[in-house]
């Protein structure tokens, strides 16, 4: 770890103290390795026929594409999350289009399908939806964190120079696990009653509710298993848990969820998978 404390205290002179707390916590985190943290949320969501889907940062997904074969052979859905993870809102319309180009022959040489795409911070530039629509994906699910989205309960499709977006977007809660770990300092019991409630909602209005719960988190053994817990609950109360393109492509043309009373996307964000990469990106 000696290279890696070099760089915290390299980010304690540039970035203060609230930003090396942070990497401390994401040093704990790191200490279980990736695949186990898959796994743990793979084993938790196989025990009740639930699916998951991971967008993930293309520049680092060739470190370990058995992880990816792993979600991929569980049923459960690969995303892209950038090339590199950047914040789209300060880059250049050619930028942003290099950055998505990258990513997407990225997981073509790797043979991954994707569909779907989520930016980094969730944070958009006000061509990025433009972008996203030439390169033919079928969902997008950052767009929907905005304010003015993120209360919503229906799919929706964003309005674009030539009429409506040919991507889907959902509603993204704001209950991710990093408001709820690493803000509100919940316990686990709190962060399952939370979600739990959000499916209550999502049950007595037919409709959907998509999380953004980060595997770094969701996947260590003091927090898998609250995922199993919503899981189990939701099923109970007649909730269906697809991948977000299988939900897409069930929802088109209809308005209801078939045998279900409603949806729950469990959806959850791969930054990188070494903690060094994690310093990277803040130095
Ligand atoms: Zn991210």
């Amino acid at each position: 770890m000696s290279s890696g404390l070099t760089w915290l205290k390299h980010l304690r002179r540039r970035r203060g103290r609230q930003v090396v707390s942070q990497a401390v916590r994401m040093y704990e985190f790191h200490r279980t390795p990736f695949e186990k943290i898959v796994d743990n949320i793979l084993d938790q969501l196989l025990r009740y026929d639930a699916r998951f889907t991971f967008p993930t940062v293309a520049s680092v997904a060739p470190q370990k594409p058995e992880v990816l074969g792993k979600i991929i052979g569980a049923g459960c859905e690969v995303a892209v999350h950038g090339y590199r993870h950047l914040k789209y809102s300060l880059l250049s319309p050619a930028d942003q289009k290099r950055d998505l180009a990258a990513a997407l022959s990225m997981y073509r040489q790797m043979n991954v399908q994707v569909s779907g795409f989520r930016a980094p911070y969730n944070a958009y530039g006000k061509d990025t939806p433009e972008i996203l629509n030439d390169v033919g994906l079928l969902w997008d699910g950052g767009i929907g964190y905005s304010r003015q989205y993120n209360e919503g309960t229906e799919m929706f499709r964003v309005p674009l120079a030539g009429g409506q977006s040919n991507f889907v977007c959902i509603p993204l809660s704001r209950w991710s696990d990093d408001l709820m770990i690493d803000e509100y300092h919940y316990g686990v019991a709190q962060m399952v009653a939370v979600m739990k409630r959000e499916l209550d909602k999502a049950r007595s209005s037919g409709s959907m509710v998509m999380f953004d719960l980060h595997p770094i988190r969701m996947g260590q053994p003091q927090y898998a298993g609250a995922l199993g817990e919503i899981v189990s609950y939701g099923k109970g109360i007649g909730g269906w848990f697809p991948t977000v393109s299988e939900a897409v492509r069930f929802r088109q043309g209809r308005e209801d969820w078939g045998d279900h009373e409603f949806c729950c996307l469990l959806t959850g964000d791969i930054d990188n998978f070494y903690f060094l990469d994690y310093l990277r990106r803040l130095a």
